[in-house]
């Protein structure tokens, strides 16, 4: 008796129709999955020509029946589904039975399987959908399948395929992706002769990462703790990048839901939300997620080629996933290295991770994401919709004043652009010295040793800003410290602002904030949509420390403002307020509300730049600093403090 079955017809009927093969790597997905499904922990892909002459999948998974690898070739053939119930909890990658008959009538494909439990395998032969031949055939136990010629048949389709590097690389990019949800399990990924992807079974989703990207990209990765919730119904899993590696698009986030790799604006928008107020509204970082939960709470019956889901309890999901990144942002507290790194990086990389696309990034980026965005609230999250999307919504600008902006960036960007980590003048004529001269100049012993009490591997944390010793400023704006990790330069400004946001936010949240009474009431006239929104937020004007109420026609008395706000930025910040509450009040939640009215406050009350600061007051702001819950960066995104680690020192000194 067979483990293939044709599903009947009430049940083919309630599967998502559509086309599920639209370039190479999706016949890769679609093979890779049934390795997957069919137990193999060795899988190996060979492409030709971009997979658009060959592509050949080979696993020791648990092989087909002789009869069943006829029978897989027909339309709704399954060995995994047969009734209507069961489409409510899958488990398995595949369900729909469809994905060999539409490669097959594509293509000419050759099956080759035996299943362990038959002393022959089968070996059948199909072109543009025709049966060719089928004879036995000797192997081992598992599958091979080859597919030549994809599109000989629909020229057509064959138009639409782009070159084959970029076919190829979203067949590496598809391969690698897999390769890191299932650590345990062998995979290699071979073009034309050429090794692009090599990954041994390894015990851990971290060692996979270093295999498939290097040493550095791991550092530069925030390792989730696996978090359960639900009563185990949900876990989650994977990596984050520190808000400091900052990607213009979301091609670096990857997101597996019970192990298929998948995309989902509700998904990406919880990631969103994890990193606001830590990294810019327009920047993203690098994600690797593993949400693993009981099949029954995911109905991946939503889309033809499998990609995308729709949670049960999405609102949860969301909500679950947004709070452990976060949490684990706060947690790990990660110091951003100077420069700034980017990511993924290439040293060290395999050839694989190294290729620029990806089928499913890129279609996450064609997949516009109107109202995605860290501050879009998410009540806007149902409306949205693949077709005809709405306008982005008003971004807040919370930029800080003109005059402190441009000094700001100039200062940092020296720092940042530099390719030695610290400026290194001898470094490149050393190394072009013929060997021969190197030996006669070389370093004297005195030089060798390193210095006392050097630590080298630091966990690079932001907890180290509370052991540090001010040496001093830098053009009356950075802070100079030095600390057991290395040396750290502090933006003055935006770390008060951090400091500040912090306590703003935290007063507001609690309804219990400080006041100062202004000598005179400030008078503010108000334009009439002003005073409409004025008489919607003066609760919450009230509850950040505002003491205002009507007077006459269209104008308001601030009698006090919050402690810490210097009076004369009192107008500026109500007018500011009144913007956001036009801007966002609409549709933002009263959590996002407050946290750009407390990013406003923050900005105005800190310390500018271009300030002389005494030593006492340095001493104050790092410490207060290190005693943020966030003290990364500022609740716009930009980085705080950047750290020259001591290894990046000794090594610009050639030390070691
Ligand atoms: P689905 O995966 O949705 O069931 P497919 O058309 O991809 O549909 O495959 C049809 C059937 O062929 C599968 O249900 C499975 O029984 C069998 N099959 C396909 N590929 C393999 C493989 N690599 N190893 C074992 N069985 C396989
Ligand atoms: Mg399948």
């Amino acid at each position: 008796m067979g483990r293939i079955h044709v599903l009947p017809d009430q049940v083919a009927n309630k599967i998502a129709a559509g086309e599920v093969v639209e370039r190479p790597a999706s016949v890769v997905k679609e093979l890779l999955e049934n390795s997957l499904d069919a137990g193999a922990d060795d899988i190996r892909v060979e492409a030709e020509g971009g997979g658009r002459r060959l592509i050949r999948v080979a696993d020791n998974g648990c092989g087909m029946l002789r009869d069943d690898a006829l029978l897989a070739l027909e339309r709704h053939a399954t060995s995994k589904l047969s009734r209507v119930e069961e489409l409510e909890c899958i488990a398995t990658l595949g369900f729909r039975g469809e994905a060999l008959p539409s490669i097959a009538s594509v293509s000419r494909m050759v099956i080759e399987t035996r299943a362990a439990e038959e002393p022959c395998g089968a070996r059948v032969e199909v072109a543009g959908g025709r049966i060719l031949s089928v004879s036995d055939c000797v192997r081992p136990a598992g599958t091979t399948i080859t597919v030549r010629d994809l599109f000989f048949n629909v020229p057509a389709r064959r138009k639409f395929l782009r070159t084959e590097q970029t076919e190829l690389a979203h067949i590496a990019s598809l391969v690698t992706h897999y390769s890191l949800a299932h650590p345990a399990r062998s995979f290699e990924l071979v073009h034309e002769g050429r090794q692009l992807l090599a990954a041994a079974p390894v015990a851990s989703a971290a060692e996979r990462v270093f295999q498939v990207f290097g040493a550095e990209t791991l550092e530069e990765l925030i390792e989730l703790e696996p978090r359960e919730a639900a009563e185990g119904r949900f876990q989650l899993s994977g990596f984050i990048s520190r808000p400091q590696v900052q990607k213009t698009n979301r091609n670096s986030i990857f997101l597996f839901v019970n192990r298929r790799l998948i995309r989902d604006r509700l998904l990406l928008h919880a990631i969103s939300a994890a990193y606001a107020n830590l990294m810019p509204p327009s920047a993203f970082p690098f994600a690797l997620l593993f949400l693993d939960c009981d099949p029954g709470e995911v109905d991946v019956n939503v889309h033809p080629s499998k990609t995308e889901v729709r949670f049960r309890a999405a609102s949860w999901v969301h909500d679950f996933v947004r709070d452990a990144l976060r949490e684990a942002l706060v947690e790990s507290r990660p110091a951003p290295a100077a420069p700034l790194p980017s990511l993924p990086a290439p040293e060290g990389s395999q050839p694989a991770a190294r290729l620029p696309y990806s089928e499913f990034t890129q279609a996450l980026e064609d997949f516009r994401l109107p109202g995605i965005q860290p501050e879009t609230p998410r009540s806007v999250l149902p409306e949205l919709s693949l077709s005809a999307p709405p306008a982005p919504p008003p971004r807040l600008d919370l930029q800080p004043l003109a005059q402190t902006a441009p000094a700001e960036t100039s200062s940092t960007r020296d720092i940042q652009s530099g390719s030695q980590p610290v400026a290194s003048p001898y470094a490149e004529p050393a190394r072009e010295l013929p060997a021969e001269e190197r030996g006669r100049l070389r370093v004297p012993d005195t030089h060798a040793a390193l210095p006392q009490g050097l630590v080298l591997d630091p966990p690079s944390s932001m907890a180290a800003l509370e052991n540090v010793r001010i040496l001093g400023q830098l053009h009356d704006s950075f802070i100079i410290a030095a600390g057991p990790d290395g040396l750290w330069i502090i933006d003055q400004h935006v770390a008060h602002e951090r400091i500040l946001f912090e306590k703003f936010l935290d007063r507001l949240t609690r309804g219990r904030s400080e006041q100062q009474r202004l000598l005179l009431p400030l008078i503010l006239t108000l334009t009439p949509a002003q005073e409409a929104d004025y008489q919607r937020i003066a609760g919450e004007l009230a509850r950040a420390g505002f003491e205002t109420e009507p007077f006459g026609h269209r104008t308001i008395a601030v009698k006090a403002a919050p402690a810490d706000l210097p009076p004369q930025s009192v107008e500026q910040v109500v007018f500011e307020i009144l913007e956001i509450a036009e801007a966002e009040m609409r549709r933002a939640t009263v959590e996002d509300f407050r946290a750009a009215l407390a990013a406003s406050l923050a900005c105005r009350a800190a310390i500018k730049i271009n300030t002389r600061l005494e030593p006492e007051k340095m001493e104050w702001l790092v410490r207060e600093l290190a005693r943020t819950r966030y003290p990364m960066s500022c609740p716009h995104g930009r980085p705080v403090a950047l750290r020259y680690s001591n290894r990046d020192i000794l090594r610009s000194f050639h030390r070691i």
